[in-house]
């Protein structure tokens, strides 16, 4: 029997606010979505909020029928924030039974302290989760926990901090070999995890339903419509993208809406990759079919190919890895095309001349993808050895920065992070060395940067980075299923997040 229902039940929308005017309205954005409500009385600010709280679920106005609320008044000894005693969290759970709430969340430590006695014997809600929170680390777990059939508790839960993935790994094994087993991967390391729990059998996944307060916690939306964490099987194609930082990446968003579009049975999710070889023995345990590689591992991941696309070797990053049927992994780098794509829609490659400003993993596959496409290459970086042995590599040459006062160019593109976070309204160039045609930022976050206004502003026609962005993920799109992505609607979300990023950002 599944404790809590299944599909849509078995994620639990947490509701959490300081007053009861504000649990009330949570309460009722969470019921549009779900109908499992974890109801956190602990965050209310003071005993009449929760009174008032309680009071307005107790009338019913508005809940439907078929909704499960599940009490937690968590002390500070658990992790909550409830300053009273045992006795005054299970007055409150008591109250929250009267409410009409037919679960409590009964923290280990609260159980430890009732002298004796079974927590039947208190008349909290008929149902009783026992949890189990370690916010340093993912200790020693057991081969499994099943509860009792006839005991205290109904259901356990084990929420522990994974500090690496393989953490996490190991909370998702104890989910699939046990009954009635709740298990919440936190931090970010654990965020693939906590949206694979169900599917590897934990009773419940947990959401905010406001935006995600702590690393790792997924909003209720994003779990239900991008993630759709309750139709996830073990057939379902695992994908992601590695990187450190990664909670930024826009390619879950991208990649999971094609899948939507598409009506896939996939999904994406962003790993936080600290260390390559954590991340790599999890892959056959979350089944991933393939991966996108960032910052700081598409130099780093070429050592653990089996197979590597010369031109990918040559450019020395890859960007994109299939796992293939038999574990071992191919790389590919889809930078380079999507270059060429962003860039061919308004220039002839051929013939032109470039500059590119960097040196690093951008600058090379833009480099290799513009030479070869028979472009000359220029490159000008603030480190001269750099630029040389990249402009060696592709037949190209190297510009002094003096240079770009004088010499006039088809295109130049920054592949440098000037004009992004934390470098946000900074141009690489002035307008002065702004001799050319195009100008592309690789950048893409802000989709406009400064240095796409000052080339604007010259009447200079500009690329942003985003088109690379897009044109590289459908060339990853392509290598993992074979297939053509669905591009207008996943174009249409990436550019609507920037959108909605830079408005929040001008207020
Ligand atoms: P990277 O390997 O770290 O290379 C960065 C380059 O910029 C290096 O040449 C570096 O010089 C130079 N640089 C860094 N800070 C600088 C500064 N303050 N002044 C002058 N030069 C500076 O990074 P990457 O992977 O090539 O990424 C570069 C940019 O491309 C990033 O903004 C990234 O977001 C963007 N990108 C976009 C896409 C897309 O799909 N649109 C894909 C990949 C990358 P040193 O070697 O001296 O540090």
């Amino acid at each position: 029997m599944k404790l809590f229902g299944t599909g849509l039940r078995r994620i639990c929308a947490v509701v959490a606010a300081p007053t009861a005017a504000e649990m009330s309205k949570l309460v009722r954005m969470a019921l549009r979505h779900a109908s499992t409500v974890e109801l956190r009385l602990d965050w209310l600010d003071s005993d009449a909020e929760r009174a008032r709280f309680l009071r307005w679920l107790g009338k019913g106005k508005r809940r439907p029928g078929n909704a499960t609320f599940l009490a937690t008044c968590r002390r500070r000894e658990g992790g909550g924030k409830f300053v009273g005693g045992v006795d005054r969290e299970l007055y409150w759970l008591t109250q929250a039974r009267e409410a009409g709430c037919q679960w409590c969340d009964l923290e280990v430590e609260t159980l430890r302290k009732l002298p004796g006695q079974s927590v039947r014997e208190y008349p909290v809600p008929p149902r009783v989760l026992l949890s189990i929170h370690d916010f340093e680390r993912t200790p020693d777990l057991p081969r499994s926990m099943n509860p009792p059939a006839h005991g205290a508790v109904d259901a356990v839960k084990i929420a522990a901090e994974a500090r690496t993935i393989r953490d996490s790994v190991r909370l998702l094994r104890l989910a699939r070999t046990s009954k009635n087993f709740v298990a919440v991967p936190m931090g970010e390391a654990g965020l693939p995890a906590r949206i694979l729990a169900l599917r590897e059998g934990s009773a419940l996944a947990y959401a905010p339903v406001a935006a995600a307060t702590a690393p790792g916690q997924v909003s209720l939306d994003d779990m239900i419509h991008l993630y759709r964490a309750h139709v996830l099987t073990r057939r379902t194609h695992v994908f992601g993208v590695i990187g450190d930082p990664i909670s930024h990446s826009l390619s879950p968003l991208l990649h999971n809406t094609g899948y939507v579009a598409r009506r896939m049975d996939a999904v994406f999710l962003p790993f936080l990759v600290r260390n390559l070889a954590d991340f790599l023995s999890a892959v056959p345990e979350f089944g991933i079919r393939g991966f996108s590689v960032t910052l700081p591992h598409k130099q780093s991941i070429l050592k653990h190919l089996a197979e590597c696309e010369p031109l990918a070797a040559d450019i020395g990053a890859v960007n994109t890895v299939v796992v293939r049927g038999d574990g071992s992994l191919y790389g590919c780098n889809t930078d380079y095309l999507g270059v060429l794509r962003a860039l061919e829609k308004k220039l002839l490659i051929k013939g032109s001349r470039a500059l590119i400003v960097g040196a690093g993993g951008a600058a090379r596959a833009a480099a290799f993808a513009l030479s070869r496409a028979g472009a000359t290459v220029a490159i000008c970086a603030r480190r001269e050895k750099a630029a040389k042995e990249l402009a060696r590599a592709i037949g190209g040459e190297v510009l002094p920065r003096r240079a770009l006062r004088t010499e006039s160019f088809d295109a130049i593109l920054n592949a440098t992070p000037l004009g992004m976070h934390p470098y946000v309204g900074i141009s690489p160039l002035v307008p002065g060395e702004l001799r050319c045609r195009i100008v592309m930022d690789l950048i893409y976050r802000p989709q406009r940067t400064q240095l796409l206004k000052l080339a604007a502003q010259k009447g200079i026609a500009t690329v942003s980075g985003v088109e690379m962005f897009l044109a590289q993920a459908f060339a990853q799109w392509k290598v993992w299923t074979h297939t053509r992505p669905p591009e207008v609607p996943m174009r249409q979300a990436v550019l609507a997040a920037l959108r909605s990023e830079a408005h929040s950002r001008a207020h």
